[in-house]
């Protein structure tokens, strides 16, 4: 990989106050570029969305569930605190995606 990475990416977690409402949140989304070759021309084999997501009132990071503590080109994860998502996308190619299952409680 040879993209750097968004300054947020580094930024140090934190745990969210218990007496805050949570009611605001930040969004932060970087799409990775992921070249297969280190030179100029390259085109990029791999794109990834990863996502973080603070309460605005308190500063506290929310954890994704659901995802398995992987990172992966291929695969939906997180990095080891949850707080991380990463999704592998691919430029659209016009076709629907197929069936869709609706999971609510
Ligand atoms: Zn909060």
């Amino acid at each position: 990989m040879n993209t750097e990475p968004p300054a947020w990416e580094n930024e140090p977690l934190i745990i969210p106050d218990g007496n805050c409402p949570h009611e605001n949140f930040q969004a932060f989304v970087g799409v990775p570029r992921i070249m297969d070759r280190d030179y100029p021309n390259a085109k990029p084999k791999h794109f990834k969305a990863e996502i973080i997501i603070k309460c605005v009132q308190c500063g506290g990071n929310f954890m994704f569930k659901g995802l398995p503590r992987v990172i992966s080109c291929d695969e939906v994860g997180t990095g080891a605190s949850g707080c991380q998502a990463s999704l592998p996308i691919i430029p659209w190619d016009g076709t629907l995606a197929g069936k869709i299952t609706v999971k609510m409680p």
